[in-house]
């Protein structure tokens, strides 16, 4: 490889490298101005004039989301919540659009309010297979397919680029909420998605101390220009010192993912030959129903995220959930400690995931300790 293209994990360490021009920092300060001086003329001719459309403290974490992924622009958001939902607010009023039945819940759940109101008229279908978006889509009368691969919490996969083919043949833009995969492990864009949404919430920041979104398109056209002005006119923007973690947080995205990933592997293979587990869902294992797919369209791992079925229904996985010790009983994920939950608690009722699921998080931890805790919690 060419020394002026480095390898993703290299400009991620380095944040593409850029310096303070007025004093050689390696890092560069957080701009907290909410307001910008206009020229004697009247123009705004450094670009800039009022803080909650513009931050330059935005600047370097959007443009190496955008090197990570692929593409031509990012937005980071307040929350992945607001980059997704400027995606739906960008979109004419009535817009028919498909979604899958198992995404992030609190999503699928706006969405759902969203059909209600009139906002949007959404149909939701098993992403799993590439037959029901076929049917789903209305050629012509689709404006979005929205997917969500490995899913969460059941972490089912859907091919990227037969979605791409079933949305753009109807006319449709494909979005993708590749949070779980982060761009270490998929990189959208290359298999035909037209914007990927990120919760930088998780692996991108990292370390459980910044809730923030982004949305990075393959081209910069008329639809860009809307969520721009969809972030901007809703207001959902991250603060400048929120910016400045969350690049920190990526500079060691790819180790932490790495890691997460072959611990996730390990810990997966060990719980699958488990008595007290009925089930490991996590397409890393080649009984998962999607391993073949994310073999294709993930590289070098199938992610830190994986979630079990304890035999003896909900109790018994609430029992087992209250023994961990080295794990935290929190909900999120992609941060560097592990998190455990009891999903379908945190769901509620209409929830696809059955009673006895817990979703597990991987950090970066020694794998051997969270596969003790686990055991011992399993009982
Ligand atoms: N997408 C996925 C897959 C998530 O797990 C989450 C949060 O848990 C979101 C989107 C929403 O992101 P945020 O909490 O940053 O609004």
């Amino acid at each position: 490889m060419a020394r002026n293209t480095p390898h993703p994990a290299t400009m991620a360490a380095q944040a593409l490298g850029w310096i303070d021009e007025g004093t050689g920092a390696v890092v560069l300060p957080v701009h907290t101005a909410t307001t910008f001086l206009r020229d004697a003329d009247n123009q705004y001719r450094r670009g800039r004039g009022y803080g909650r459309a513009d931050n330059a403290s935005y600047d370097q974490p959007e443009a190496l989301i955008t090197a990570l992924e692929g593409g031509a622009a990012s937005l980071v958001f307040a929350s992945g919540m607001a980059a997704a939902a400027a995606v739906f607010r960008s979109l004419p009023p009535g817009a028919h659009i498909v979604a899958p039945r198992v995404m992030y819940w609190a999503l699928r759940r706006w969405l759902g309010a969203q059909a209600e109101s009139g906002a949007l008229a959404v149909d939701f279908v098993d992403m799993i297979s590439l037959d029901a978006l076929r049917v789903a889509v209305k050629p012509g009368k689709t404006k979005l397919v929205w997917i969500e691969t490995p899913a969460n919490p059941l972490w089912s996969i859907t091919d990227i680029a037969g979605a791409a083919e079933i949305a753009h043949s109807a006319g449709a833009l494909l979005a993708i909420d590749s949070t779980a995969a982060s761009p270490v492990l998929t990189r959208p864009l290359s298999l035909g998605a037209d914007i990927v949404m990120h919760s930088a919430t998780k692996y991108l920041n990292g370390h459980s101390d910044v809730i923030a979104g982004s949305l990075t398109t393959a081209t910069k056209d008329e639809f860009w220009q809307r969520l721009v002005a969809a972030r901007s006119g809703d207001g959902a923007i991250l603060g400048g010192f929120e910016a400045y973690l969350l690049l920190r947080g990526m500079r060691t995205l790819y180790p932490r993912v790495e890691r997460a990933c072959r611990s996730a592997q390990k810990i997966a293979e060990r719980l699958a030959a488990h008595q007290k587990v009925a089930e490991v869902l996590y397409p890393g294992l080649p009984s998962h129903p999607g391993h073949t797919i994310a073999a294709r369209q993930m590289q070098g791992g199938f992610g830190g995220m994986l979630s079990i079925r304890v035999k003896g229904g909900e109790a018994a996985a609430i029992a087992a959930a209250a023994k961990v010790e080295i794990w935290k009983r929190a909900t999120s994920l992609g941060g560097v400690e592990s998190l455990l939950e009891h999903r379908a608690s945190i769901e509620g009722a209409g929830t696809p995931v059955p009673p006895d699921l817990l979703r597990l998080s991987v950090g970066i931890e020694d794998p051997d300790d969270l596969i003790a805790d686990l055991e011992t919690a399993l009982g």
